[in-house]
């Protein structure tokens, strides 16, 4: 009898996920609130990337590693699943595109709209779109997974402002072990719930944090932080002019390194590595 046939699923899927991470479109012409916390010269290479004025050292790690990829895939997953949860409640506003004619409703609201009940074409059926938002004074802009409006709930009046009734929403997932450990938001994501206050105006931000082991939830309150905001905006004005300006020889600058070594993990990672320390390869 001949031997049945077999596939290698994991070349195959591996595959399609390094092209996926090649073609990656995330737009780096501006600064992302998720990566602020980040050292601000490699916001700034890629930036330059984006405009054409450099190239990487060295592939992405999700170029080399399709596991990441997965894991990435896993996150948006979740999000996707938790946000469909949310349209529910009937408290979620955002963009609204209806499948039918492709109109998306809720375009001009800065913090979005409640799901429509029909679209002109009669369409019952809208897909939800995180609401984006984008600041010009420091060039960050990004979209956040929910926003929600409790008025006339959990005892918020009906005609309270925007400002002292709405909440913006960020989901993370996260391991088991750090799950476990887990007593409040980890820096880089307050520095990123802060950034999307200051872009929304909002005053109140929740994380949910989603055990990846058993889908536990943990949540954490985070008010607006004076003090953060304030670093934030100085710290994207100056990113701004150094992207926007070049030096008396009309070449392009780069912010100082976040690091004095090239061995922490997020230099080791970093796509611009040999460019930014004149490394040989
Ligand atoms: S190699 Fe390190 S210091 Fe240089 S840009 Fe990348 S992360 Fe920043």
């Amino acid at each position: 009898m001949s031997s049945p046939i077999d596939i290698n699923l994991e070349k195959l899927i591996n595959k399609v996920l390094v092209k996926k991470s090649q073609n990656n479109d995330r737009d780096y012409t501006h600064f992302h609130p998720s990566e602020f916390y980040a050292c601000h010269r490699k916001l700034v290479y890629k930036y330059y990337e984006a405009q054409g004025i450099c190239s990487p050292s060295e592939p992405a790690a999700s170029f080399i590693d399709p596991q990441l990829q997965r894991i990435f895939d896993t996150g948006h997953g979740m999000h996707f699943r938790l946000g469909k949860n949310l349209e529910e409640t009937g408290i979620l506003r955002g963009r609204w595109r209806c499948p039918s004619c492709s109109k998306i409703f809720g375009k001009k609201d800065v913090l979005g709209i409640h799901r429509p009940k029909t679209c002109d074409c009669g369409g019952q059926k809208f897909q939800y779109q995180e609401v984006g938002f984008y600041d010009d004074e420091t060039m960050i802009g990004g979209h956040v997974d929910a926003i929600l409006d409790l008025r006339g709930t959990e005892g918020v009046p009906e005609d309270a402002s925007d400002e002292d009734s709405h909440i913006l929403v960020d989901f993370k997932t996260i391991r088991s072990e750090a799950f476990r450990r887990l007593m409040a938001p980890r820096d880089s994501h307050h520095i990123q719930m802060q950034t999307y206050l200051y872009l929304s105006g909002l005053k109140v931000g929740k994380f949910l944090y989603e055990n990846k082991n058993d889908q536990t939830f943990r949540e954490f309150l985070v008010p607006y932080d004076e003090a953060c905001v304030a670093k934030i905006r100085s710290d994207g004005q100056r990113l701004k002019k150094v992207v926007t300006s070049t030096n008396s020889k009309g070449q392009h600058t780069l912010p100082a390194r976040a690091h004095k070594k090239n061995n922490v993990k997020e230099c080791v990672e970093c796509s611009f590595r040999s460019h930014c320390w004149g490394l040989s390869k």
